[in-house]
């Protein structure tokens, strides 16, 4: 007969290969009680995976609930061995490493405030020299693919095998609707960079509050994401920390139902005929896009000519401004975004200017 713990190292094992895969567990660890009813009531949903839980809780500005600490990693491990769950709690250092070994934890994730530093990436990659654990690695704060590709080297490096990315989202200045905005194209770069590293959407931390979760939920199931990490909590709106995005268990669970889950692919030959033949369109309507910019950037490089004769700056605003009303109001008619639009024309503009620059100083 098996043991417990040989058990639950053999269902770490199959969660790491299931998909979806679903993440969820509080924001925080706040008391036993808190801990083992929401484990409970997760586990009764019967659709959740793995439980998560935060201990030590890296908060942007000192005062708020910093987390309970270790005394709350032996909650975690009753409640594993009530549940059958495996449990899975954020590191920020070496001792926490170690402290949340010592108590059975299953799986460990880096936060977005650690990997942001490659000195706490380092710190957690040495204490799991030697260590057979699966980790999983958040995207920085800040927009860096760089970094959040390092913190990956840093815990491959140290022997780790099992490694994930957990998206959730990027730090901005301002109000945006997201707490941290999800800029997908650069999850998608991650993952077309590493296509076989399995990855996690966090809806909680991108939205920050709970009426658009299941919008971006669907999306990162659309985007082909390996499976979400959601925040329960029995009580939210009294969670010492991140309150306005969590749910109750059973809300997660209806949340999950309402997900249209979508694959990447299905063996039907019709949907691969109809979508070859779609996309045949897409490639001719792109060879066209690339001729006529083509001849955009030609005519661009004739007006820098003249610019350039006549001593002409590059630049004429109202002119700009001129391009980008002509290309909203078209644009309005066939249903482009005016957000689409600018991007589309920026990028378009910057290349013309680069251009004229280079015969404007030649
Ligand atoms: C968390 O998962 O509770 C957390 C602190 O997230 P992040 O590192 O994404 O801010
Ligand atoms: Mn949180």
């Amino acid at each position: 007969m098996q043991t417990v713990e040989t058990n639950i190292k053999d269902v770490v094992q199959q969660k790491w290969a299931k998909r979806p895969l679903i993440i969820s567990g509080p924001c925080s660890a706040e008391t036993e009680e808190q801990v083992l009813a929401t484990a409970q009531r997760l586990a009764a949903t019967g659709k959740v995976d793995l439980l998560r839980a935060g201990i030590w809780k890296p908060r942007t500005r000192p005062g708020s609930f910093e987390g309970i600490g270790a005394k709350g990693l032996p909650w975690l491990q009753q409640a594993r061995k009530l549940t059958g769950l495996p449990t899975m709690v954020e590191v920020a250092t070496g001792k926490q490493v170690e402290d949340a070994l010592t108590f059975d934890v299953d799986l460990l994730w880096i936060g977005a405030r650690t990997t942001v530093n490659p000195f706490s990436v380092q710190d957690v990659a040495d204490a799991l020299r030697g260590v057979d654990v699966p980790v999983l690695i958040k995207n920085p704060i800040n927009p860096d693919l760089e970094l959040w590709t390092g913190a990956v080297e840093r815990v491959a490096k140290a022997g780790i095998k099992q490694i994930g990315l957990i998206h959730r989202g990027f730090s901005s200045y301002g109000n945006t609707d997201y707490r941290n905005a999800p800029m997908w194209h650069l999850a998608i770069e991650m993952k077309r960079r590493s296509p076989e590293m399995m990855i996690i959407n966090d809806p909680s931390h991108i939205c920050g509050r709970r009426d658009i979760l299941l919008d971006v939920a669907q999306k990162a199931i659309d985007l082909d994401f390996d499976g979400l990490m959601i925040e329960s909590h029995i009580d939210p709106d009294n969670a010492w920390s991140d309150a306005k995005q969590q749910v109750t268990p059973e809300r997660l669970a209806e949340m999950l139902d309402s997900i249209t889950w979508r694959k990447e692919d299905v063996p039907s030959e019709s949907f691969h005929m109809a979508l070859d033949k779609l996309r045949e369109q897409i490639n001719h309507v792109d060879d066209e896009l690339m001729q006529l910019l083509g001849q955009r950037m030609k005519v661009a490089e004739q007006i820098g000519e003249y610019k350039k004769k006549n001593n002409v700056t590059i630049l004429q605003t109202n002119r700009w401004n001129q391009i980008l009303e002509r290309a909203f109001s078209r644009g309005d008619k066939l249903g482009l975004s005016r957000d689409f639009v600018t991007k589309y024309l920026d990028a378009v503009h910057m290349e013309s200017i680069n251009r004229q620059n280079k015969i404007m100083n030649d």
